[in-house]
């Protein structure tokens, strides 16, 4: 089989695969046994580069805790056929020294991460990005003043770390670009995806100041697949579509595509190596995913990628992106003339119920999609 293409990846003068493994699903796979596949065939495949966080944790079914660094180190320990060392990204949300010192901490010792400058996982070397994950205004404002940008400069001189990298959610974002220009960081991974475009100039300009550009969300979160389900008769615009308009921007070194199973990430890689579709083309799909965003009112989807509840409980208990997801639902399938009763029929059978909102707003700020959470749980008590 053809090899993926390479690009580079920006100043870190690193090649990497165009297509990498997001490791944030695994934490949805239906069984413990099958967590590792995924990451053995993403190798097996070539790729160079896994994307995982420290947040990235969950639990099965079956109640086991699933931690994706733990899952990464574990396979790539495992592994003896490895012939140059793979690009680890990981992510932590300590935005001062002292909670990014214990978070690294944390995630060196679940990567298994060993050595100084020379890292190594196992008997594998390899390349560790360390993120600052998802950071937002008050984020930004907290790096700026609380000295950790230092820090993390210093831990990379020392060799823990060989780059710094940053990844933020929001749409357009002035610390977006305020981060970009500050030069501290080598690498940044942004949204954008064919419904998704708004930070295309933030992505150009990174690639401006040698930014490695890691493109997440090009299928636009989880809940992507049920839009499409409901836009299928529509539109031609599926999973392949919106990879290959990822692919096709040059400014972005690698698209993460996010896979539980190895049979979902098959059809990436093979869409990667596919040729792909012409200009004319890649700018109906371009139209299209305006028009649709607009027109569906995309920005107040919730895309179930569950960020919010990754240190979060509602202290009423009420699971909101869930009461979320069925007002989406109910609201797409209403666009589309769809029978909608299923969606309300589940919200009514939630408990707690929506209507038990104190509208405190402590969620509000912990959605990546910027959602007004307690405005739409009122939207899903008037319209479920
Ligand atoms: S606004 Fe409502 S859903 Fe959000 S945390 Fe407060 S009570 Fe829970
Ligand atoms: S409420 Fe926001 S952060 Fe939570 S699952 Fe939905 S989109 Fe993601």
């Amino acid at each position: 089989m053809q090899p993926l293409q390479r690009r580079r990846f920006g100043k870190t003068g690193l090649m990497v695969t165009e297509l990498s493994l997001g490791a944030m699903n695994l934490r949805r796979a239906a069984r413990y046994d099958q967590v590792d596949r995924v990451v053995h065939y993403a190798l097996d495949q070539g790729v160079n580069l896994i994307d995982t966080a420290r947040a990235y944790n969950g639990q099965l079914p079956g109640g086991e805790t699933v931690e994706s660094e733990v899952v990464v180190g574990r396979v790539i320990a495992g592994r003896k056929d490895l012939r140059e060392p793979v690009v680890i990204v990981t992510k932590g949300h300590g935005y001062t020294p002292e909670k990014f010192d214990a978070d690294l901490e944390t995630s060196l010792a679940k990567l298994g991460v060993a050595g100084r400058h020379d890292l190594r996982i196992g008997p594998n070397p390899i390349k560790l990005v360390y993120f600052f994950h998802g950071i937002s205004e008050e984020r930004w404002s907290e790096m700026k003043s609380s000295g950790v940008l230092d820090k993390i400069q210093a831990v990379k001189e020392a060799g823990l770390i060989h780059y710094i990298g940053f990844s933020s959610h929001y749409k357009d974002a002035v610390e977006i670009r305020e981060a970009i220009e500050s030069d501290r960081f080598d690498v940044a991974e942004l949204p954008y995806n064919i419904f998704n475009q708004s930070l295309a100039p933030l992505i150009e300009l990174a690639h401006g100041h040698d930014l490695g550009i890691i493109n997440m969300k090009a299928f636009d979160g989880n809940e992507m697949a049920e839009l499409f389900r409901l836009l299928s008769e529509h539109i031609e615009i599926g999973y392949r579509e919106m990879l290959q308009f990822c692919l096709a921007n040059p400014f972005i070194a690698t698209v993460d595509a996010g896979a539980i199973y190895p049979e979902q990430f098959q059809a990436d890689i093979a869409t990667a190596l596919a040729p792909l579709p012409d200009a004319p083309r890649l700018e109906e799909y371009r139209r299209i995913g305006l028009r649709l965003a607009a027109d569906l009112n995309l920005s107040e989807l919730c895309r179930d990628c569950r960020h919010c509840q990754e240190y979060f409980a509602c202290p009423q208990g009420i699971d909101f992106p869930t009461v979320l997801l069925l007002l989406s639902r109910y609201r797409l399938a209403r666009i589309f003339g769809k029978d909608a009763a299923a969606y309300s029929a589940a919200y009514r059978e939630l408990k707690p119920a929506a209507a038990q909102c104190l509208q405190c707003g402590q969620c509000e700020p912990l959605c990546e999609y910027n959602l007004k959470i307690p405005a739409l749980l009122q939207a899903a008590e008037r319209e479920l």
